[in-house]
This record gives C-alpha cells, structure tokens and sequence, in this order.
C-alpha cells in the first residue's frame, strides 16, 4: 500500500496527488521547504521548523498558506494515518502554477501557492550504525547563490556535491568559501579543538539550522565551550573532532576530511555526548 500524502487541502494516496508541469516549484525552484524528524511518532522540533517556514516564505514574498496549529494537525494526521514510528515529515510550498512560465512573479490572488507534505519511513534513524563509525567528506567549492539561510528548493548543487562525496568513496562533502568551510551539503558543519566546539557563524551564508540551534543551546548548557566563527579545511584536519548536524541526522561524527584522518579517526565523544543529549532531550519535548 502506497502512502497517503497531503496536497492544497487533500489527503490524498500518492499515486493520486500531481502538480502541474506549469508549478513554479517545477519550472524555477521557486518554492521552500522544510524536513521535521519522527521519533516514536512524535515531531522534534516542530516550532523552530515552522517559524523557519515562515521566515523564508517571508524572504520570497509569499505568506503562510495555513496557520501553525493547521500545519501541525497536517504533520500529525500524516504520521497517523501513514504509520510512521521513526522518520520525518517533507513538507514543500512553492509560488503556485500560473498556467504559463513567466519571471514575473504571478498575483497570490489568481495563483495559489502549492502545499505538498509526505511522511518518510526510516525505522530505527535514532540508533544509525553510522553514528558509531562516523562519515568521511571531502571538500568542494562553495558555488551556491548568494542568499543560503533561505531554505530554497534549489537542491541543484548540493545534490552534485553529494555526487562527488560518492564517486570519492565518501559519504558527505563540506562546502568551502574564500579559504573557511560554509556548511555540509545538507547540514551544519562543526569541528572541536581543545574542547572548543566551533561552528560558523549565522549569516546569509548558511542555512539556519534547527539542529543546529537545538545542540549549541544544549552545550552551553552542559558547560562545553562554543565558538561561533568561521574554520578551514586545514583546522578540520588538525582538529580533535568533528561533527554534522541536521534533522534527519541528529548529530552525526564526521572521522575523515579529505582524505586525512580527524583526531584518532574515530568518532569522537564530545560528538556522541551531543547526540546523546540531543536525542534525550529532543524526545522529551516531541510532540
Ligand atoms: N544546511 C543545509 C544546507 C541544509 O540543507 C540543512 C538541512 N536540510 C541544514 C544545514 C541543517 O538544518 P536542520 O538542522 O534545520 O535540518
């Protein structure tokens, strides 16, 4: 049995639901998106995601198609009736179909916006075997447009990084700009260095992630040390961990950058004391 999404007001089986050719979202990635992570059937971080939302409808002129506690009952019904335990919810807004392709942007009254939500299963995502033997990147240059903390559609580049990660036997690439690491292809990018955890700073150059927010408040409450500054590929190297962060992740331990072994070249465990705690207390305010 197929999955039930959700598509402009329908709860639909997925074979049923289609977009038009003409959907902006299609024509001009002219859509955002946001992923909420499914433990125990519960949603993590819900709020920090849709305030997200918001802020990047916001950024592209486009308002909220339906209100936060609309949009919550929607992510709920998905998880119910598609039986979801672990996984997450795929939610994507895009500027409508207007009928015709034009840069223009169309008039919200005549052209309605897109809203797609789908449930993905991924059973047992809190226990990846892969959080025990950690991920290897490689960089790449950081060619992504000029505006990143909009959470954009435009997957074109990251999805060719991931590419890249491959066909070098990796798992994962760290985007670099002007010398210092942005982020990974899909996550946040952090490396620990004498007990420091350092991160880049928030800017238009990275997204904002919600993970992200979620475990440096939790450092800094369990007394680690953070700093907010852009690093290097050679810092990454040299460094004594390092580590991802994202929804579908969690905290991930990042052992090989590059080609070069970090720290011992074993996850780490300042990474795995954060993927505890996050997921600790990230299942205690699910809901
Ligand atoms: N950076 C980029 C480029 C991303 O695509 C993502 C997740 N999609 C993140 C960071 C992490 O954000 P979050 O923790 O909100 O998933």
């Amino acid at each position: 049995m197929g999955r039930i999404v959700y598509l402009n007001g329908e709860y639909l089986p997925e074979d049923q639901a289609s977009v038009s050719i003409f959907d902006r979202g299609f024509l001009m990635a002219d859509g955002v998106y946001e992923v909420t992570s499914v433990l125990d059937g519960k949603l993590l971080d819900f709020d920090g995601h849709a305030v997200r939302l918001e802020r990047s409808l916001s950024e592209l002129d486009m308002t909220m198609p339906l209100d936060k506690d609309t949009l919550l009952e929607i992510h709920r019904e998905l998880v119910r009736i598609n039986d979801v335990t672990d996984g997450g919810v795929y939610l994507q807004i895009t500027r409508g179909a207007p009928g015709d392709r034009d840069f223009v942007f169309p008039d919200p009254e005549q052209t309605p916006q897109t809203v797609v939500l789908f449930t993905q299963s991924k059973p047992g995502i809190a226990n990846s075997p892969q959080a025990l033997t950690g991920l290897k990147v490689i960089s790449i240059d950081d060619v992504r447009w000029g505006r990143r903390d909009i959470k954009t559609v435009q997957l074109l580049y990251p999805s060719m990084g991931k590419m890249m990660a491959k066909a070098a036997g990796c798992d994962d690439a760290w985007l670099v700009e002007d010398g210092a690491v942005t982020e990974g292809t899909s996550n946040n990018a952090y490396i620990v260095k004498g007990g420091k955890i350092i991160t880049r700073d928030l800017s238009n150059d990275i997204l904002h992630g919600i993970t992200r927010s979620a475990v440096l408040r939790f450092a800094r409450e369990a007394q680690m040390d953070v700093e907010e500054r852009a690093f290097t590929i050679a810092e990454a190297q040299d460094a004594d961990e390092a580590f991802i962060t994202s929804a579908s992740m969690f905290v991930m331990p990042v052992v090989e950058v590059d080609g070069v072994a970090v720290g011992t070249g074993k996850p780490g465990s300042v990474a795995a004391r954060l993927r505890e705690i996050y997921l600790d207390e990230s299942r205690k305010s699910a809901i």
